[in-house]
């Protein structure tokens, strides 16, 4: 189930890979639209960019 979990240390990094789907203003992050299957690459970009795993799987 996609979605940022307690690990977010509010980095930015999942939005300067993929601004289209994640803001970081507070902890945690969020998503910012309702996925669609051609989110998944970004997506996936991201979570394996996230320094602490807090990015569940799409
Ligand atoms: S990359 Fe991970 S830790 Fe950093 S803001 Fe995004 S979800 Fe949070």
């Amino acid at each position: 189930m996609s979605g940022i979990n307690s690990q977010c240390i509010g980095c930015g990094t999942c939005a300067a890979v993929a601004p289209d789907l994640f803001k970081v203003e507070g902890i945690p992050a969020q998503i910012i639209k309702k996925l669609a299957p051609t989110d998944a690459k970004s997506y996936k970009e991201a979570q394996s960019a996230c320094p602490v795993q807090a990015i569940e799987d799409f």
